[in-house]
């Protein structure tokens, strides 16, 4: 007998659109709903063809573990499973997924945009990272980030789709209060994303902006999409994100010596971020292939924090985690691009 539904039809769809899908080939509402839910949730049934993606490679620290998914054209995306403990002690585990395999944007202290963009990553393929990390490496995903590899504002539909089925309270059912958003500062991407969550289910998702650069010039040279997007249309959109009802934003800081690290861009920042309800996330440079800045050390990290605090705006330093394994943030690439292109 032939399966009745693919992986990819599960994966792609909330149980609502699972159900709409099937119920064209007469398979009934009640049939339907075990078919979904014991994929997403048990991660098989007999009656859904096999996911054939595999995991290609984990690395890890004990800790922190990156590992890397085969989608079924050979394409590899990488993603990073983050244990950490939260503030009422409970343990987290973080997915920080892939939206592309590569990334146009060509962020100069990225290894990921050193690939450029091969493809967009289609809603299945976005959750099958969620579904191999909890059924296949048993990991109990509490929080997503789309921090991995791509620029997800620039693979919005199918970013935006699997935000309602990782959502969905019959299967993955993490809460929107727990997923996040990283932009690069794509602004049709961030008024889009906008007009999604002000009208409903999305409303407490967490929005993340790259900043690293208090003005367009300093910025620009780290982050070509400034010459698209400034610092000004950057500003203007997160107005109307928290107008909206969104939540406090969080401005990324890549904090690189000699490059990011100084202490008057604090001040400049604030001038024209601290009307925002924000906090800056102050991200440790990580270091990448063919780049010679140095890891921040514990002093220039703390000068810079202490200058952003004594503006008035909060500040927070990211947990720098799986340095070693090349799976801290702006480190992901996939080391065989030849089989991302096939
Ligand atoms: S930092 Fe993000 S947006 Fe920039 S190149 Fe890397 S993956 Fe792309």
């Amino acid at each position: 007998m032939p399966a009745l539904a693919t992986a990819d039809e599960c994966l792609a769809h909330t149980l609502q659109g699972f159900r709409d899908l099937v119920g064209a080939r007469q398979c009934a509402a009640p049939a339907a709903t075990t078919l979904w839910r014991s994929f997403m949730v048990h991660g098989k049934h007999a009656d859904v063809s096999p996911d054939n993606r595999e995991v290609a490679e984990v690395l890890g620290d004990g800790n922190t573990r990156k590992f890397v998914l085969r989608h079924t054209d050979g394409a590899k995306t990488e993603s990073v499973l983050l244990p950490l403990v939260g503030k009422t002690g409970r343990l987290r585990t973080t997915l920080c997924v892939s939206s592309q395999v590569g990334c146009a944007m060509g962020c100069t202290f990225c290894a990921t945009g050193t690939m450029g963009r091969i493809r967009n990553l289609t809603t299945a393929e976005i959750l099958a990272q969620w579904h191999h990390a909890v059924h296949t490496l048993e990991a109990r995903v509490t929080n997503i980030v789309f921090m991995g590899m791509g620029e997800p504002m620039d693979n919005f539909d199918a970013v935006l789709a699997a935000l309602g089925v990782l959502t969905d309270g019959a299967g993955p059912a993490i809460s929107a209060r727990h997923i996040g958003i990283s932009t690069v500062g794509h602004v049709d991407g961030i008024r889009a994303l906008t007009l999604a969550m002000a009208k409903g289910g999305l409303r407490s998702l967490r929005l993340a902006v790259s900043i690293n650069g208090p003005n367009d010039d300093v910025r620009g040279e780290l982050m070509p999409i400034t010459r698209r997007w400034g610092l000004d249309d950057v500003v203007d959109a997160l107005d109307g994100w928290i107008d909206a009802g969104g939540r406090p934003v969080l401005l990324e800081w890549v904090l690189i010596p000699g490059v990011t690290d100084d202490p008057t861009y604090a001040t400049e920042l604030a001038a024209r971020f601290g009307h925002l309800p924000c906090r800056v996330n102050v991200i440790p440079y990580n270091p990448i292939e063919g780049r010679d800045w140095p890891v921040p050390d514990e002093v220039t990290i703390d000068r810079f924090m202490r200058a952003v605090r004594d503006t008035g705006l909060r500040v927070h330093r990211r947990a720098t985690l799986g340095r070693h394994d090349a799976a801290a943030c702006g480190q992901l690439v996939t080391a065989s691009r030849s089989s991302s292109t096939r």
